[in-house]
């Protein structure tokens, strides 16, 4: 799903959609203990953005209509955003070179 990549199970984040009566809800499943039809995706917001914009969910878990998405959005987002690289993804280190203009 999502950005099409091939990527062994464990690395994937299972996904499942809980109804709540008025709708779906997308629900992160990494403990894959929910019951129900199971999407899988890379835990990146660029391949959650890519799966959306797809409408990817709504054929691979076989429901109608837009999905919420929040609580799946924030449980990526909180993967992505780790304590190590607190300004987020990537973590280039080459802003240390900004210094140079001052110092001349
Ligand atoms: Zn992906």
């Amino acid at each position: 799903m999502g950005c099409r990549r091939r990527a062994p199970a464990h690395e994937l984040l299972r996904i499942v959609a809980v109804s709540d009566g008025a709708g779906y809800s997308l629900r992160p499943d990494p403990a894959r203990r929910l019951s129900g039809r199971g999407a899988h995706l890379h835990p990146e917001p660029a391949c959650l953005a890519l799966a959306q914009r797809r409408r990817a969910f709504g054929r691979a878990l076989r429901i109608t209509g837009v999905p919420d998405m929040g609580e799946l959005t924030r449980h990526i987002d909180a993967l992505a955003t780790t304590p190590d690289h607190p300004t987020g993804r990537g973590s280039h280190s080459k802003q240390g070179r900004t210094t140079d203009m001052s110092t001349r």
